[in-house]
């Protein structure tokens, strides 16, 4: 018997769970339980966001993208953040209508979370972590150009 396998990444569900975004969930309470774990958190974030894209609006593509290129290939730390501040929450509602529809590409990277789920310590997580969003960049090669030049542009 093949496990429960999701239609829109293609992960196969861990043991026990139902949905990916379980495992998803999973994860992401390690990664605010321990700061080991959430040192690669917003990683964890975009990658999933990307491989999930009818679970958010339209625009998140764009968004996703653009952080996951600026933590990729600008080395901004991809450690669990602080809560931004209101201005910089309004700044980026206006900068975020502006962002395309980027469609998600037919195939959305060879990792999943059912590859990051169940790591053994901190390292080996980031490992997973780093190997599964740079599978997802990789997936949505057709969009770098854009990602790229709207990290250029400073959005
Ligand atoms: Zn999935």
């Amino acid at each position: 018997m093949e496990g429960n396998r999701c239609p829109m990444c293609g992960a196969i569900v861990p043991d026990g769970l139902i949905r990916c975004r379980d495992a998803f969930n999973e994860v992401c309470a390690r990664e605010y339980s321990d700061p080991g774990f959430g040192a690669v958190h917003q990683l964890t974030v975009d990658a999933y966001a990307l491989q999930h894209s009818e679970e958010h609006g339209p625009r998140s593509n764009a968004f996703h993208l653009s952080r996951l290129g600026r933590l990729l290939e600008r080395g901004e730390s991809p450690a669990l953040g602080r809560r931004p501040t209101r201005a910089a929450g309004k700044a980026f509602e206006s900068r975020y209508r502006g962002f395309p529809v980027l469609e998600a590409p037919a195939s959305r990277g060879a990792l999943t979370i059912a590859d990051v789920h169940g790591a053994e310590d901190p390292d080996d997580h980031a490992r997973r972590v780093w190997a599964w969003a740079r599978s997802v960049w990789e997936a949505y090669r057709p969009h770098q150009v854009w990602a790229r030049a709207s990290i250029e542009s400073g959005s």
